[in-house]
């Protein structure tokens, strides 16, 4: 390794272990716990607290660029980000103007073609990738499917095992098993075990291990995972990684290219607010891109989509991930709603997050009534991602009397109310004042109705 490899490695390992251990400098309150580690507090927070760190808030200029009604304290970014006026402005233009004007001219006038390329073009600085690695296109489910073939098919048919954990998100269990239904389990099944046996698992079944495949901030419990360690394992024993970053891009930093790993999948309509069903983007490794075959070969992917040619190859880029038309209109939206990131840097995106999250936390600790809500997620901040999870006997109820309230949190199976904090449009204010609704809707009992222990479609 030369000299200049090691120390831009050292640098950039010290960039990470600073984001890491972010400092809640801008962010001051009583047992604000700067290590991240949640201690008892010996001064209570109140709402003078919430309003100095408002006022204090480096970043707090961005709440302005989204349209989020006034009576709504919006606590579940983290599964559909709000309205960015951005997006709102984008929508009307590509609808208006583009689609309504310009009709099939749009294509080239206004490069719709273009736009799965320049909208992961806009991703990639937010997950620590170099241009021409990442591509947006479909869901996660349906890039999970083309990432985990092509890279069974890489690593060659002497492993078969896709290692997961149980409790990732359901989807991307599923799409293993289906690819497992097609090629057979001599050529892919599904291992999960838990988060804690993973390393042991790697070790001790490396060789028979093609990809490893794991969401790097848990949905539920919102623990990250250490990427680069598990990733550097992995290699260790010739496996692959894929890294699911649906609670990650736009929350938490990540570092792709400086922890070498292999493929990513994210979210278009979390994180980075690009509106329901808004689609999703593929990283993968430059080093891997040329070697890579992708199932879902459509025209798309193609080297020349335009010459019609009756067979296929495919494009040599990153482009090959791509496999029919792109959603215009989607893809418009989600591109402007990305345009709030040139304004803010992960890193103050970060230190926002981890301080709300603790004084949340903190919050939540300092109120009696409150106590029989178990904190299902990390304690310490620095390995959590942008949620809060408390399993609660009568969660459920709670948070459809919270979302009666204007207090929109969201519930997830058997007993967990999740809260998210997406750092871009909240204040300290409504993170104290929901507290204050929840000690109410508690002490009253008004959860206990009727009416919020009905269950709707999605929770
Ligand atoms: C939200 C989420 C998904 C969503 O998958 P889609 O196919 O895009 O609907 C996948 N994985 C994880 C971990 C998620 O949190």
């Amino acid at each position: 390794m030369s000299s200049t490899t090691s120390h831009l490695q050292s640098e950039q390992a010290a960039k990470r272990q600073a984001i890491a251990d972010v400092q809640t400098s801008n962010y001051v309150f009583p047992n604000s716990a700067p290590n991240g580690e949640h201690t008892h507090a010996t001064e209570k927070l109140n709402k003078s607290h919430a309003l100095g760190l408002d006022k204090h808030d480096p970043i707090a200029h961005l709440i302005k660029q989204f349209e989020i009604p006034s009576n709504t304290i919006y606590l579940d970014g983290n599964s559909l980000g709000p309205l960015p006026i951005s997006a709102k402005k984008a929508a009307m233009d590509v609808v208006e103007k583009q689609w309504g004007e310009d009709l099939i001219t749009s294509w080239n006038k206004h490069a719709w073609i273009d736009l799965p390329t320049t909208v992961g073009d806009k991703i990639a600085p937010l997950i620590g990738a170099e241009k021409g690695q990442v591509i947006c296109c479909d869901s996660i489910s349906v890039n999970l499917f083309k990432l985990l073939a092509s890279a069974l098919q890489l690593n060659g048919s002497q492993r078969h095992i896709v290692l997961s954990q149980e409790d990732n998100f359901p989807t991307d269990l599923y799409m293993v098993e289906g690819l497992q239904q097609m090629l057979g389990t001599q050529q892919c099944s599904l291992l999960t075990c838990d988060a804690d046996e993973l390393e042991t698992v790697i070790v001790e079944k490396g060789s028979e291990i093609s990809v490893l495949m794991l969401t790097h901030v848990n949905f539920r419990s919102g623990k990250i995972h250490d990427m680069q360690k598990l990733t550097q394992l992995a290699h260790e024993q010739g496996v692959l990684v894929i890294w699911d970053l649906a609670h990650s891009a736009g929350a938490v930093p990540v570092d792709l290219d400086s922890c070498k790993v292999d493929f990513a999948v994210g979210c278009g309509y979390k994180y980075l607010n690009g509106g329901p069903g808004a689609p999703a983007f593929i990283y993968a490794a430059k080093r891997h891109i040329a070697k890579l075959k992708q199932p879902l070969t459509g025209w798309m992917g193609h080297a020349n989509p335009f010459t019609f040619d009756p067979s296929y190859s495919p494009d040599m880029g990153i482009k090959k991930f791509l496999s029919g038309t792109p959603s215009v209109i989607s893809m418009a939206v989600l591109s402007a709603a990305l345009d709030l990131f040139e304004r803010v840097n992960m890193t103050q995106i970060r230190e926002k997050s981890v301080a709300m999250t603790t004084f949340y936390q903190q919050l939540i600790a300092q109120a009696p009534s409150l106590s029989e809500l178990v904190l299902a997620s990390p304690n310490k901040a620095s390995i959590r991602g942008s949620q809060l999870a408390y399993k609660h006997p009568h969660a459920y109820a709670l948070c459809q009397a919270l979302i009666a309230q204007g207090i929109i949190a969201d519930f997830r199976a058997p007993d967990i109310l999740r809260f998210g904090f997406s750092p871009s449009f909240l204040s300290f204010e409504q993170l104290f004042d929901s507290v204050e609704k929840l000690k109410v809707i508690v002490e009253s009992e008004q959860y206990k109705e009727p009416e919020f222990n009905r269950k709707n479609a999605v929770t």
